[in-house]
């Protein structure tokens, strides 16, 4: 291994935990990549305009404001496509239509439900607030507007150990009954005078509404959370048409261990591997494929819908670019046989409480590099083809490697992978980042591992991998990007 000074790890994870604490919600995680891919020159492409893409250009694409895909057209003719696909959600609580649910004329709490497969526990008894986006009436139709309370406004409160002296022996929570979040108390107030409708810019600002906005206590009567709504998205609550709101964390995040060794932050899975796959896209030069830096939504509900992986999505891409480069339809298909695809969604990071949890001899480490993942009923894509290429690209990228698999006697889960094969069948890998505690509100992961990734992906987007059709596979390096030579600084 070769020195390891060339991994910018605080640089990269001060970015990173940034670039978390400003992605409460899927929708806000891509307007982050966007404005990275924007800063970075790269051109927006819509789907419903006709593409003309040029060699030596950038481009990128998003399907409903929370899938992106970009790419970048290499110079020379190129033999096919090095895709990284990552994942933009995560398992959260979201706001139902009229939330608002009194108690005992008392209390007002929020009516939510659960998206995804939560760790729910830690969710109670923490600063919670909203962030979404929500739709405006316009003059002429509709428009989307991102929104986030930028204040602690919600809890879920736990009941006191006096109330249930078993809890500690395990809980079955109910979600409709449990996981309500408070949200006011009742009492006297005033309504907030209305205001005029605005999709500009300047009206993205924050504004504290409800408890100091204008001075006055809000009613927490039926709307009253879409009238704050309104007030922090500067525009007459009349106007809003719908809203997809979800909680998230207040806690930020920060870097621990006793040496830095480990980041927590909230949504690690998987917005962790989606900045490494954008930072490696962004430094590396294309030579003889199109690199595609693929970010897809709902992975945590299935995948099943027009933005996640079970969608068409990255085959119209991919599609696209074939046919605006000129090519037929068998130049499409000899492409795939010649792309690769990294599969990139975190890992289960051996457990320092619970170890034997962990395979009893692939058991990844945070800080230990890229895990990828194997599953003989191919809950993972990873086989010994895609597996030699992956670990081929880490020794070329300078990182270390490890591998996961499930107990035998354990289940585990699954991923975008497989479930991307069956619209775009490249041979794929599963790889991820060692974390601990999936799902949980707050993750844990290793200080390293991003910059690993990043490197990883870099060397990726950089190759073109060959398929002879007999099994044998050819990996053409970029001329004079050899990573040892310090292309890491360009990050
Ligand atoms: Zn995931």
């Amino acid at each position: 291994m070769m020195s390891e000074k060339r991994f910018a790890f605080d640089e990269v994870n001060q970015e990173l935990l940034a670039f978390l604490d400003d992605s409460p919600s899927s929708f806000h995680a891509v307007a982050n990549m966007v404005q990275m891919l924007e800063d970075a020159g790269l051109t927006r492409l819509k789907e419903g305009q006709p593409w003309s893409l040029e060699p030596g250009k950038g481009y990128y694409v998003t399907r409903n404001d929370s899938a992106l895909i970009a790419f970048k057209i290499p110079r020379k003719d190129f033999t096919g496509f090095q895709i990284m696909a990552s994942h933009s959600d995560s398992p959260v609580f979201k706001v139902k239509a009229s939330p608002e649910m009194e108690v005992d004329k008392h209390y007002v709490r929020l009516n939510v439900e659960r998206y995804g497969g939560m760790l729910c526990a830690p969710w109670m008894d923490r600063p919670l607030s909203v962030a979404g986006r929500i739709v405006v009436q316009t003059g002429s139709g509709v428009c989307t507007k991102l929104v986030k309370i930028d204040r602690d406004l919600l809890v879920i409160p736990n009941l006191a150990i006096h109330m249930n002296r078993e809890v500690n022996d395990g809980y079955k929570y109910n979600a409709q009954k449990d996981m309500l979040p408070l949200f006011a108390c009742c009492g006297g107030g005033a309504k907030e005078p209305d205001r005029d409708v605005s999709c500009g810019k300047g009206a993205d600002k924050a504004v504290s509404g409800g408890r100091d906005g204008a001075g006055k206590p809000e009613e927490p009567s039926k709307g009253a959370l879409w009238r704050l709504i309104a007030r922090e998205a500067g525009v007459d609550p009349k106007d809003i048409l719908d809203m997809d709101l979800l909680l998230y964390n207040r806690m930020k995040g920060t870097v621990l261990g006793l040496n830095g060794e480990f980041i927590a932050s909230a949504r690690l899975d998987d917005l962790q591997c989606a900045f490494a796959s954008l930072k490696g896209f962004l430094a590396a030069v294309p030579a003889e494929s199109v690199p595609v830096h693929c970010v897809l939504d709902n992975e945590e509900v299935g995948s099943t819908t027009r933005q996640g992986a079970a969608s068409t999505f990255l085959k119209d891409v991919l599609m696209r670019i074939s046919s605006a480069m000129g090519r037929s339809q068998e130049e499409y298909l000899m492409a795939l046989a010649s792309s690769f695809m990294v599969s990139a969604d975190n890992a289960h990071s051996v457990h320092p409480n619970q170890p034997d949890k962990a395979d009893p001899t692939n058991r990844p480490y945070m800080n230990g590099g890229i895990v990828i993942k194997y599953s003989a009923n191919q809950k993972y894509t990873t086989d010994a083809i895609s597996g030699a290429i992956f670990r081929t690209i880490c020794r070329r990228a300078g990182v270390p490697y490890q591998i996961f698999t499930n107990r035998s006697d354990m289940l585990g889960g699954s991923t975008l992978g497989n479930i991307s094969g069956t619209q775009v069948a490249v041979s794929t890998v599963d790889i991820g980042l060692p974390q601990l505690a999936m799902h949980s509100p707050y993750e844990t992961a290793g200080a390293k591992d991003t910059a690993y990734l990043a490197e990883a992906a870099k060397v990726l987007f950089a190759t073109a991998v060959r398929g002879n059709g007999d099994g044998s596979y050819e990996l053409v390096w970029p001329e004079g990007q050899d990573s040892h030579n310090g292309l890491w600084q360009t990050l």
